[in-house]
């Protein structure tokens, strides 16, 4: 008797010390604001993080072994870029500061998914994930493989010719292969291969759909002159996704679409309404940023555009182009960014806060939105303009994008949301100061207010400081890799 009294007490002891244990949490985030954009939960709440997810959300006090005081700071899923080309340390840093815990090369996607994945394992501070580039297989297929570190083709025959039904067939086979080397999706620049006739367009969809995953695309061209304005390339990939069946996401439609960017958006509202899976981004600035060798400035781009070659800004000096200057550049071999001021800030304050908009920054060094977008729209549209709430904003730059990448992969349903299971990608910031700071003229100042950035558990930012040597960012892939 006296025995299994013991025994009953010794493991009522060990189950307390269990209950002790499993309430202690890696880290807890405590006190702060926590919005999570589908749930709408919007409270102060305490955040208990264990192995690298959100454990417990709750109104009662946690334990844990690091105590992050959150009080006045708001709590939310760390922002998904769906459209970042600088993939380099220095842009990953000024991402975190402005909020960023993925960040994806879609538009275009990187030349070989492979190397691209390979060079980032282990070294990324934040999450990465690329399509497959149809830009760089036409490229290949037409013998000029695009050189190290670009992901754009100076304009010429591999951009400019059609191609015939075999070199199509063969990009088919390059951009499967991509997939199964583990690309989200099928990325596209059909201005920068202005040569890929209709039906090219709609075999690479094809190639999209029979994976069942989605094309991300840079529309066919820009501005009002018919033939070849932006509303008819809008028609165009919308056509393609509604013959082929792929899911489509049309990239920053502030830049091509320009003063008719509300029309294209009402085109994209229609055949969603038809049911059709077409989704849409912008940035919040009146200027893009493109290689000045491509051929975005084939002849007739400052006609389409409404333009003029003074409207064309090298980010490194400020200087401002002219014809003979331009001449010498858009020939050149040698890759040149160049910022295209061609739009209105009335344009961009109308799109911004469309429910529609999700945020992307197309981000690359030489232009602020690489370090600046996110930070941007809080720090404008939510408090200085107020045609946004926080929670409306956050969306756009969290549920929208974590929802549009559940089209690639089921681990997208763990991003995006603060909530119980999912992944502790978390950025904590002070919504009375967030601002960005990066300018045309300095374009990689990083932006104030993130206080902390969680990257799967681990802290970037620690007390407004970024945290050195640690890599917690992870790939993101497609399904091709378990093939
Ligand atoms: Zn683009």
């Amino acid at each position: 008797m006296r025995k299994s009294i013991l025994i009953l007490f010794s493991f009522l002891f060990l189950l307390a010390a269990n209950f002790v244990v499993a309430q202690q949490y890696d880290l807890v985030l405590e006190g702060g604001r926590v919005i999570d954009p589908e749930t709408s939960l919007d409270a102060v709440r305490n955040v208990g993080i264990r192995d690298g997810k959100i454990a417990r959300i709750s109104a009662a006090p946690l334990s844990g072994r690091h105590i992050i005081h959150s009080g006045g700071l708001v709590v939310a899923p760390g922002f998904i870029d769906l459209h970042q080309h600088g993939q380099d340390l220095p842009s990953q840093r000024v991402k975190a500061f402005d909020g960023v815990t993925t960040a994806l090369e879609m538009e275009i996607g990187a030349p070989d998914v492979a190397t691209f994945l390979h060079s980032k394992q282990g070294h990324s501070l934040i999450h990465y994930g690329t399509t497959a580039s149809h830009v760089a297989a036409r490229a290949l297929i037409f013998d000029a493989p695009l050189p190290g570190g670009t992901i754009l083709p100076k304009s010429g025959a591999a951009t400019d010719q059609p191609a015939t039904s075999d070199q199509i067939e063969r990009m088919q086979q390059r951009l499967r292969d991509e997939l199964d080397a583990g690309a989200l999706g099928v990325g596209m620049g059909i201005q920068y291969t202005p040569g890929a006739t209709r039906l090219e367009i709609i075999d690479m969809f094809r190639v999209a759909a029979e994976r069942k995953l989605p094309v991300y695309t840079h529309l066919r061209s820009a501005g009002r002159i018919e033939p070849g304005s932006a509303v008819e390339s809008v028609e165009e990939v919308i056509g393609a996704a509604a013959i082929t069946g792929a899911s489509l996401h049309i990239v920053h439609i502030n830049s091509t679409c320009l003063r008719d960017s509300l029309e294209c958006i009402s085109l994209i509202e229609g055949a969603r309404t038809r049911g059709l899976d077409v989704t849409t981004e912008a940035y919040p600035y009146i200027a893009g940023m493109t290689a000045i060798n491509s051929a975005l400035f084939n002849p007739g781009w400052r006609e389409k555009l409404g333009i003029d070659y003074g409207n064309l800004v090298l980010p490194d000096t400020g200087e401002h182009l002219t014809k003979a200057r331009f001449d010498v550049l858009h020939n050149s071999s040698k890759q040149q960014w160049v910022l295209v001021f061609a739009n209105t800030q009335e344009t961009v304050d109308a799109i911004i806060p469309n429910p529609l908009i999700m945020i992307a920054s197309d981000g690359a060094e030489g232009h602020p939105r690489n370090a600046g977008t996110y930070s941007r729209v809080l720090a404008q549209y939510v408090r200085e303009k107020k045609t946004l709430t926080l929670t409306e904003a956050l969306r756009k730059m969290t549920l929208l994008p974590a929802l549009m990448l559940e089209r690639s992969t089921p681990a997208a349903r763990q991003k995006g949301r603060l909530q119980e299971g999912a992944d502790a990608d978390i950025v904590i910031f002070d919504p009375q100061t967030i601002t960005d700071r990066s300018t045309f003229e300095k374009p990689m100042e990083p932006s104030v207010g993130v206080q902390y950035l969680l990257v799967g558990g681990t802290p970037v930012i620690d007390e407004g400081k970024l945290v050195s040597d640690v890599f917690p960012g992870h790939a993101l892939m497609g399904p091709g890799k378990s093939h």
